[in-house]
């Protein structure tokens, strides 16, 4: 690579003082981390990886940036009922801007801060801007796509549609106000992984996955996973306050298919939704799983309701 910083001075400058937090014996520096394994229930890993460009601007604040990487990733381990333990970062950078990586690794291992996650290991290439992180947590209580039955009850973890709402002031292709563009970067750069919703819902939820893609492009996954379709009431969605502020017209079609929320949608046997309501969650009942060959159906006023466009494509 012919830059200014090797790869080697990038991570000792930015990276090999990242906290060491629980379970890590070796942290970066040798040929592996090593970790020592909760003595007890299962690992849950997961990767996910942002493209400049198509995932976030490719001049946006490294930081949030980083912040935003970090968190999709833990909210699939949100989704799984995984406490997060430990992360590791393969960053392509097209030059090794000293200024950039300061502002990118402050806001990463800020962020690994407030969830208690370790950076325990990196690779950095020359390339154009793009990001992967593989996050690794723990579950004594996964909550996977395919434990749903017909009957159980469909949630929503709370309000949804609010980062496809803020996703053009984001790109800056609608001019708002200061303040509403502040609300809508923390929207898209901030989602906040549901571990508290997913902790609570562990022992009643019998699937659950994160909103990524969108409500009904994803609870599409639960159904084919678990061998059921889904009645959805538009109706009973949540929807985020920006989505008012921003898209009045398109409410329903953003909660119900727009991404990047990373919101839970989560499954319950009927018999547990009266307990589901007592806890102190923002979750909402929005339908139920039905026999049949998997599918969501909707209806919205009392008719059936069509998605428009159908949820995020990755290619
Ligand atoms: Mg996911």
């Amino acid at each position: 690579m012919s830059k200014a910083l090797g790869e080697f001075e990038i991570i000792r400058n930015y990276f090999a003082r990242a906290p060491q937090g629980e379970g890590v014996a070796l942290g970066i520096g040798d040929d592996c981390a090593l970790l020592q394994a909760p003595p007890s229930g299962q690992l849950a890993t997961s990767m996910d990886t942002l493209v400049a460009g198509r995932h976030f601007p490719a001049d946006a604040d490294p930081a949030m940036i980083a912040s935003r990487a970090l968190r999709v990733n833990i909210s699939d381990l949100a989704a799984m009922n995984a406490s997060p333990l430990w992360f590791t970062l393969a960053l392509t950078l097209p030059s090794s801007d000293a200024v950039w990586l300061k502002k990118f690794a402050a806001g990463l291992l800020e962020t690994a801060g407030q969830f208690g996650i370790s950076l325990v290991g990196g690779d950095t290439t020359a390339g154009p801007l793009s990001i992967t992180i593989q996050v690794i947590g723990h579950t004594q209580k996964p909550l996977r796509r395919d434990g749903a039955s017909p009957g159980d009850s469909i949630y929503v973890s709370g309000p949804l549609g609010a980062a496809a709402a803020a996703l053009p002031v984001v790109l800056a292709e609608r001019e708002v106000s200061e303040a509403i563009r502040r609300e809508a970067e923390q929207v898209y750069y901030f989602p906040e992984p549901q571990l508290t919703t997913a902790t609570a819902i562990g022992k009643f939820a019998t699937s659950a996955l994160d909103i990524s893609d969108g409500l009904l492009g994803d609870l599409i996954h639960i159904c084919e996973a678990s061998g059921v379709a889904a009645e959805v009431n538009l109706d009973a969605l949540p929807i985020a306050p920006l989505v008012h502020q921003l898209a009045a017209d398109n409410a329903i079609e953003l909660a119900a298919c727009g991404g990047d929320d990373y919101q839970l949608c989560f499954t319950v046997p009927e018999a547990a939704a009266g307990q589901i309501n007592q806890l102190d969650l923002a979750a909402v009942p929005i339908g139920r799983l039905v026999q049949g060959e998997p599918q969501v159906r909707c209806s919205y006023r009392g008719r059936p309701w069509v998605a428009p466009s159908p949820g995020y494509r990755h290619f």
